[in-house]
């Protein structure tokens, strides 16, 4: 869990100073709070996103991924508990009434937020106090700062958010049914059952690694993604990753040796003309 704490009074002490310069700084801690807020809950989610998967970047864009591919309440407020006496092994799944008449114990509340309200502060806070207004007429003052209450109000309301959420004890990845697979580079691969969708690519957790998955709804099971390039001096296959490939520039090319004759091939994007004839 981060500790909001230290955000929390420094930008209370900039909002005491009131100067221009201080309540600008205020804007910018708010926003570093609200990215490390998005970005924790990603940090937390990660066994089960590849970063190569999230392919936008704001925080309100972050939370709204891992709702749709990792967790439906990853931005939802809940408390979870404990049973003080845990079941015995083996047994069959109590009943909602003997889930009833059980003890809990509190371990956590996991703080919600509505990640649309973080992404319009986190807007709001740089157009009122981290860029300068672009002037509309020659009449138009070019100032050194924004106008200092409007920031103020914002800095204000975003830290009533950040005070709430930092209430927060704890930070969940989620719930529900798993599926997993072995990448061929040995990372375990996990995903909630319920937000895969059919036909849906899913990349390798390992920064490291090229490969991606497609998965098949039917057989819940995740084929890998590759170019079956073939030699043509010996014929012998080799399937490349797919990534590898689609992440080539037009001018770049992948380059390796045929397992079996040792000749090196390469593989780049062209543009390729097509031409129809005009049958007149
Ligand atoms: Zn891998
Ligand atoms: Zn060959």
């Amino acid at each position: 869990m981060i500790n909001l704490q230290s955000s929390i009074s420094a930008i209370e002490n900039l909002l005491l100073e009131g100067s221009e310069a201080s309540l600008t700084y205020a804007a910018l801690e708010c926003r570093l709070a609200i990215e490390r807020i998005c970005y924790e809950r990603l940090r937390v989610a990660h066994d089960y996103i590849s970063h190569d998967d999230l392919k936008r970047w704001q925080p309100r864009d972050i939370v709204n991924i891992l709702i749709q591919e990792v967790d439906s309440k990853a931005a939802s407020t809940f408390t979870l508990s404990v049973s003080t006496e845990p079941s015995p092994e083996g047994s069959s799944p109590p009943t909602v009434e003997e889930y009833e008449a059980m003890e809990f114990v509190p371990i956590g509340t996991h703080v919600g937020f509505n990640p649309s309200l973080l992404g319009k502060l986190w807007n709001a806070l740089a157009n009122l106090a981290l860029h300068i207004s672009v002037p509309e007429s020659k009449d138009t003052p070019v100032d050194r700062y924004g106008d200092p209450e409007k920031i103020r109000a914002k800095v204000s309301e975003t830290l009533d958010e950040i005070r709430r959420i930092s209430a927060g004890t704890l930070l969940s990845s989620g719930f529900g049914e798993e599926v997993s697979f072995y990448c061929s580079c040995g990372a375990k691969n996990r995903r909630r059952l319920s937000l895969l969708k059919d036909g849906q690519t899913v990349s390798c957790i390992n920064p490291q690694c090229d490969e991606s998955y497609e998965y098949e709804e039917g057989s819940l099971s995740f084929g890998r993604r590759t170019f079956a390039i073939v030699c043509r001096k010996c014929g012998h296959q080799r399937d490349v990753p797919k990534k590898k490939v689609e992440n080539l520039r037009t001018d770049q090319h992948v380059g390796f040796d045929c397992e079996r004759c040792g000749d090196q091939i390469l593989i780049q994007w062209r543009p390729m003309q097509a031409q129809r004839t005009n049958p007149k």
